[in-house]
C-alpha cells in the first residue's frame, strides 16, 4: 500500500502545525510522497507566505529593496526550522532567491518559492529524499500541464525513490522557466504525484473534516460527506462549492485512484473520499448542494422550433461568437432559454441579441436577470421516487418561486432557477426536507 499526502498551507502554517503533519506521516508506513504547499495563515487576518511572495516580486520590478520583505518571509520558514529543532538552514537559498527576483524576476518564480522552500524543510524533518518539481513537472506551450512527458519522467523518477518530499503548486514551463499551476494548484501536484507512482490512495489533507452537505456560511453544522462519486464533486464544485482545485481530479480518476479528504487537526476523523464509483449508499438521499447567483436568461421564441433542423446551434452560434459560456439550456417545444454569468455578459447583452436575430430569425427574445441556481446533486436520486417532488414542496412551503428547472437525463443532480433575494431560504428548505428531517 501507497499512499500520497498533499498538505494544505494552513496545515504547514508553522513548527506546531508541521509536528502534527510529521506525526502523520510517521503513524502509517504507506504515507511515502509528500506533497507541501507554501506556509499558510497561522491566523485569521495572517498573510499566506505566496502572497507575501508575489508581493515581493511587485517590490523587485518597481525597483525597490527586498530586503525587509524577504527577512520577513525568511522568519517564517526560521520559526519552523528552529520550533522543530532542525539542524539547518536556508541562508543560501535566500540569497540566490534574492538575486534572482533582482535580476530577472518573474512572477511564477516568486510564487512558487513558498512551496520550494517549505520541501526543503520537510524533507530535512522528514529525512526523506527532496524532488524539484522543476525537473520531473512539465507544461506545455500553451501554459497547460504537458501530462506525458510529466508521467513519463517522474514515474522513473519515482520508481527510484521510495520516500520523497515533492513540493506543490509549479513545475518547468516549455520556455525552461519555472512555471505554476493557478492558485491552489498543490492540490494538481498531489494528483499528478498520486497517478505516476499508481499509488493505492491520495490523501489531501486541510484544516476540515471533509466536504460539508451545504455551504456552512447558509447552514448551521452542516452534515459532513463520507463518501462522494468524482462526477457528483464536479457537479458541486462547478457550481461553487470551493473544494479541491478543478484540475486535481483528473489525473487520478483516470487511473482510478481515490482522494481522501483529510483534517490535519483532527486525524482520526473519516473525512470524505472521492471515488470513481460506489456501492456505499449515501445517507441521505442527496450528496451535496451547492449554488451560485447572479445568472440571466435568454427567453428565445419561435412558432414550430422543434421541428426546424439546426435552430439550436444557431441560437448557440451568437454566443459562441461572442465568446460566452453558456450555464444550462432548458428547453420547451417553442421556446429555448439559455442561461448564462452575468458579469461575463452584461456589455455584450446587445451583441448577443441582435446575433440571435440575424443567425436564428426568432419571434421573440426576452432577457431576465437576477437568477440564482442551485444543484441538487446525489447519485441516491435516480433510485427514489419523489425526490422532485420533495424539493419543489419544501420550497413552496418556504415561499419561494421557483423561475427554471433543469435536469439532465443522468439524473445525477436537478438544477433549480429562483430569484437571487431567495437563494438562501431556498438552500434551507432543501436542507430541512432532506437532512434536518431525516436525523
Ligand atoms: N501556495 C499556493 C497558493 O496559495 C498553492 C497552494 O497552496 O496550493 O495558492
Amino acid at each position: 500500500m501507497k499512499k500520497v499526502v498533499k498538505f494544505g498551507g494552513s496545515s504547514l502554517a508553522d513548527s506546531g502545525q508541521f509536528r502534527k503533519v510529521g506525526a502523520i506521516i510517521r503513524a502509517d508506513e504507506s504515507r511515502v510522497y509528500v506533497v507541501p504547499s507554501a506556509p499558510g495563515k497561522r491566523f485569521s487576518g495572517d498573510i499566506k507566505v505566496t502572497d507575501m511572495l508575489i508581493e515581493a516580486y511587485r517590490i523587485a520590478t518597481e525597483g525597490g529593496d527586498l530586503n525587509a520583505q524577504m527577512e520577513e518571509i525568511k522568519a517564517r520558514y526560521d520559526e519552523i526550522i528552529s520550533g522543530l529543532g532542525l539542524d539547518f538552514s536556508l541562508d543560501d537559498e535566500f540569497k540566490t532567491i534574492i538575486k534572482t527576483l533582482e535580476d530577472e524576476p518573474t512572477l511564477d518564480y516568486a510564487a512558487s518559492r513558498g512551496e520550494y522552500l517549505n520541501g526543503l524543510v520537510m524533507a530535512n524533518y522528514l529525512g526523506y529524499e527532496f524532488i524539484d518539481p522543476y525537473d520531473v513537472i512539465f507544461f506545455n506551450e500553451e501554459g497547460n500541464l504537458n501530462s506525458y512527458k510529466t508521467a513519463k519522467v517522474l514515474s522513473a523518477r519515482l520508481e527510484k525513490t521510495p520516500k520523497a518530499v515533492i513540493p506543490g503548486f509549479y513545475g518547468q514551463g516549455k520556455d525552461g522557466k519555472v512555471k505554476t499551476f493557478t492558485r491552489g494548484g498543490s492540490d494538481v501536484t498531489g494528483s499528478v504525484v498520486a497517478a505516476a507512482a499508481r499509488v493505492d490512495v491520495y490523501e489531501n489533507w486541510t484544516d476540515v473534516s471533509g466536504f460539508l452537505l451545504a455551504d456552512p456560511r447558509i447552514i448551521r453544522n452542516p452534515v459532513p460527506i463520507n463518501t462522494i462519486t468524482y462526477r457528483e464533486l464536479r457537479e458541486l464544485s462547478y457550481m461553487g462549492a470551493s473544494v479541491l482545485h478543478e484540475d486535481a481530479i483528473f489525473p487520478v480518476r483516470s487511473k482510478g485512484i481515490p482522494i481522501n479528504i483529510k483534517n490535519t487537526n483532527r486525524p482520526e476523523d473519516e473525512g470524505t473520499w472521492i471515488v470513481e464509483s460506489t456501492a456505499r449508499k449515501p445517507k441521505y438521499t442527496i450528496t451535496g448542494i451547492a449554488g451560485k447567483k447572479g445568472f440571466c436568461s435568454y427567453l428565445i421564441t419561435k412558432a414550430m422550433m422543434n421541428s426546424e433542423v439546426g435552430f439550436c446551434r444557431k441560437v448557440l452560434s451568437a454566443f459562441e461568437e461572442n465568446n460566452i459560456n453558456i450555464e444550462h439550456m432548458p428547453s420547451g417545444i417553442d421556446t429555448m432559454t439559455v442561461v448564462v454569468h452575468e458579469d461575463e455578459f452584461l456589455e455584450k447583452e446587445q451583441k448577443v441579441v441582435s446575433a440571435i436575430h440575424r443567425l436564428s430569425q426568432p419571434d421573440t427574445v426576452e432577457i431576465d436577470s437576477g437568477i440564482a441556481l442551485i444543484a441538487v446533486v446525489g447519485r441516491g436520486m435516480k433510485s427514489q421516487r419523489g425526490t422532485a417532488a420533495r424539493i419543489f414542496s419544501a420550497l413552496a412551503h418556504a415561499r419561494v418561486n421557483v423561475r427554471m428547472i433543469d435536469q439532465g437525463s443522468s439524473e445525477l443532480n436537478i438544477i433549480i432557477g429562483v430569484a437571487n433575494e431567495d437563494f438562501e431560504t431556498a438552500i434551507k428548505a432543501i436542507y430541512d426536507i432532506f437532512v434536518i428531517t431525516q436525523l
